[in-house]
């Protein structure tokens, strides 16, 4: 099972890192051994003092395939969910500013939170989902998927391009501005369209 995640895919988290509007999405991987067993508390690693949470809307690939067209992508996935991609942000500046590639900033363990998952039919227009995400009780990110700058079936058409896709991959469609530092005791929820799907402690 892999993790495929789409970078800078919300204008204003574009902004906000001052990155560029990319013409192409922004693909990278984290392996299996990221996913944050259910459950457990997320200890901040020794080799970072600046992990951010990133709070995405998540897509659960059901069927094997390739070069998929963007008309038949809903056919390979029928949950969506919520998840955190954490990211070691002062890494993963260091390695950007080198031209390297991320992983250690992204894929480490526990880097990837998989929220709870619900039958994409419990909802009308996968393309207007409304998602926040809370710290201590405060809501510091929120977002609403008609933002993507890609939307979910044409990135299942693009990703699916250069990887093929298997039963159980899940995809990370990015997130919306509002990406901060988690400390010690802090406490994150996810929810998207009012039910929480995850709750994760930090350590
Ligand atoms: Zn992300």
């Amino acid at each position: 099972m892999k993790l495929i995640c789409i970078g800078r895919n919300y204008t204003d988290h574009i902004t906000e890192l001052q990155n560029e509007r990319p013409s192409e999405p922004v693909v990278f991987i984290k392996p299996d051994s990221s996913v944050l067993p259910k459950q457990q508390d997320f200890y901040i690693p020794d080799f970072s003092d600046d992990i951010h949470y990133e709070v995405e809307v998540l897509v659960k690939i059901k069927k094997v395939g390739k070069h998929i067209a963007q008309k038949f992508a809903p056919s390979y996935y029928d949950e969506i969910g919520l998840g955190i991609d954490f990211t070691a942000r002062d890494l993963q500046a260091q390695l950007k500013s080198k031209g390297l590639p991320w992983e250690k900033a992204k894929g480490f363990d526990g880097a990837a939170v998989i929220g709870k998952w619900l039958p994409k039919n419990n909802f009308k227009n996968l393309n207007n989902l409304n998602f926040n995400l809370k710290k201590n009780e405060e809501i510091v990110q929120e977002g609403n998927t008609s933002l993507m700058l890609w939307k979910i079936d044409e990135i299942i058409s693009y990703v699916s391009t250069f990887f093929m896709l298997k039963k159980g991959d899940v995809i990370f469609t990015g997130t919306p501005a509002g990406v901060g530092k988690v400390s010690a005791n802090d406490y994150l929820r996810g929810s998207l369209e009012g039910e929480e799907l995850f709750t994760v402690k930090i350590k």
